[in-house]
């Protein structure tokens, strides 16, 4: 059977030249970078290689790049830290947020009474600017949280304007940037977040690990405690292996961004005119103008297929996603959808389809015939 995988949003595969460089660190460079003998000194020389050519890429410097576990981690640190640290009253985000930033929101409300207010979505998906300038006519110390590409529909924030709507009203900003970073160039000198994350299996590096980025003097701290990796700021030994060959998918990736962007956009607009030739009367959820590495299809199916469609679809060797990817599986309609589509709407079958450079026209013709065949 041939196995199409098209959910790239949730994970993508591993590069194979991050496998290799991975390999040649487990193998070779086993030192603890925190150990002063030469075995220690050639690991700390890789990790802050990986650092710096981390930076480089965002236009930062290298003591603002942080390595932790996850793009999870990486921003529950970030708002817990605004909030106990940074003396934050205020959040304003989004209810189309992961829940990586709107479950932590929603806690550090529980735990610290802070104020939480969400921008509003318009039905493509879009993010309200008007409605963001309105909300931060308040003046309470507040952080932004808004999200560059959402993961489940695609549709892009400007971060350059929304940098300088928070700019202009003092306000800090983060911005969850899981998915387009390795996808889309961000130039921080251009950009003013104050904070924003990546996770490197988004991008054809490994699972478990990401980096923030820290805007130097942000008076950050710690989430953990008991050590002094990370300067401080994020203690515990560093995963070297998963930290180098970050680097590397990180390079790959913005090495090849220009004609790795043009065969997935192909791709994308290819899907788009199978659907218009093949599946009369279904829906884009979001907008045809988002974001190049996601479609989020609602197909014009009936509500007795729509339960198993996922099933059949795996059947045939297809992997795509309903909502995201942590929610495939259970019945409960996606938080971002529920946001843009009606009751109705919201009953019938939607996919999310991801692409990575690895696909081929023929995986979308592949996935139009199983649909057909539903
Ligand atoms: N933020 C967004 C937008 C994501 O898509 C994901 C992954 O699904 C995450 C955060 C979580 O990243 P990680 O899997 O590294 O914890």
């Amino acid at each position: 059977m041939n196995k199409v995988y098209l959910d790239n949003a949730s994970t993508t595969a591993v590069h194979p030249l991050v496998i290799e460089e991975m390999t040649k660190v487990m193998s070779h460079d086993y030192g603890n970078p925190s150990s002063t003998h030469s075995y220690g000194r050639n690991a700390k020389s890789i990790l802050e290689l990986s650092r710096k050519s981390i930076a480089k890429q965002f236009n930062v410097s290298a003591q603002e790049i942080i390595f932790t576990s996850c793009g999870t981690e990486a921003n529950n640190w970030i708002l817990r830290s605004a909030v106990v640290d940074l003396k934050v009253k205020r959040i304003i985000t989004s209810k189309i947020e992961h829940h990586a930033v709107l479950e932590t929101v929603l806690a550090l409300q529980k735990e610290y009474s802070i104020q939480v207010d969400f921008v509003a979505v318009k039905p493509n998906g879009e993010i309200d600017l008007t409605n963001l300038v309105e909300l931060l006519a308040q003046d309470v110390k507040t952080l932004v949280s808004l999200m560059h590409v959402n993961n489940e529909i695609g549709t892009v924030l400007d971060l350059e304007r929304v940098g300088v709507i928070c700019r202009e009203h003092n306000v800090l900003f983060h911005s969850d940037t899981v998915q387009s970073i390795g996808k889309k160039t961000i130039d921080l000198q251009v950009v003013s977040a104050d904070f924003i994350v990546a996770s490197a299996h988004k991008f054809h590096g490994p699972k478990g690990v990401g980096f923030a980025f820290i805007r130097k003097n942000s008076g950050l701290q710690p989430l953990f405690h008991g050590g002094e990796q990370e300067k401080g700021l994020r203690p515990g030994t560093e995963a070297l292996h998963q930290i180098a060959g970050m680097a590397k998918a990180l390079t790959i990736s913005y090495d090849n961004l220009e004609q790795d962007e043009k065969h997935i956009s192909n791709l994308r607009t290819y899907l788009l005119k199978q659907l218009d030739q093949e599946l009369e009367g279904y829906q884009i959820n979001g907008s045809k103008e988002g974001f190049y590495t996601m479609l989020n299809v609602q197909l014009p199916f009936t509500n007795d297929k729509t339960a198993m469609i996922l099933f059949h679809l795996d059947m045939q060797g297809i992997a795509v996603s309903r909502g995201s990817a942590c929610q495939s599986g259970s019945i409960r309609p996606s938080h971002v959808l529920e946001q843009m589509l009606s009751v109705e709407d919201l009953k019938k079958p939607s996919l999310r389809i991801s692409f990575s450079q690895f696909n081929t026209k023929n995986d979308v013709d592949l996935l139009i015939a199983a649909l057909k065949k539903i």
